[in-house]
């Protein structure tokens, strides 16, 4: 789930023997032509010139922010289920390639659910997504004061999270299919700070 706070939270977290694996694959990829970091700022300069002006801008920069951050939710439970059962690592992989239409329609209507509740200043009338909303709670304030650096820097960070973990996945995985195994949510939390706080280093 979106999770701000997870993100911002500076937890004391131990370089775990799989991090120690990971992390350098993970500066490998930063480290490319098309980097993630890069590939963000680039559709970020696309959204921000095919929007007709502030509002849409501001809406459309939530909404591909929320939609990042629900289809790396995605991700993680992908990478520690592939951690656990290595042997399935390219089948897996392959099974979650073709269900990107399917996947896609439900965060679709995740996103929509969230961004309604958000613009709604945290109240929902009833959807299939309730149960969730509390992940993008923190996100109501600097909604309602329109903080696009803030946003800004969510959207950033997100979009080079979702962009090195599809290059993991798709990339890196079928050359080393063993690359994930043993990892945990708590690991991938860890990587994706680190991601977040390099593109926000990067953004200064
Ligand atoms: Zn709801």
């Amino acid at each position: 789930m979106l999770s701000p706070h997870k993100i911002f939270k500076t937890s004391t977290t131990k370089k775990t023997a799989i991090l120690q694996r990971l992390l350098p694959v993970i500066h490998e990829i930063a480290e490319l032509t098309d980097s993630p970091f890069s590939m963000a700022i680039e559709s970020f300069d696309i959204l921000e010139k095919s929007a007709n002006d502030e509002n849409d801008f501001f809406s459309c920069l939530l909404e591909d922010t929320v939609f990042s951050s629900l289809y790396l939710t995605f991700y993680e439970t992908l990478f520690v289920v592939i951690g656990e059962n290595t042997k399935l690592s390219i089948p897996m992989m392959e099974k979650f390639s073709e269900n990107a239409e399917e996947r896609e329609q439900l965060i679709n209507i995740q996103t929509f659910n969230h961004i309604r509740y958000i613009e709604n200043n945290g109240a929902c009338p009833g959807c299939i997504s309730c149960e969730n909303h509390h992940d993008v709670k923190d996100l109501v304030s600097y909604y309602n004061k329109r903080n696009f650096d803030f946003f800004i820097k969510l959207y950033i960070g997100m979009k080079t999270i979702q962009t090195t973990f599809e290059k993991l996945l798709y990339n890196i995985l079928p050359k080393h299919p063993n690359m994930l195994e043993g990892i945990t949510s708590q690991d991938i939390l860890t990587i994706r700070q680190i991601i977040f706080n390099e593109a926000e280093n990067n953004l200064q």
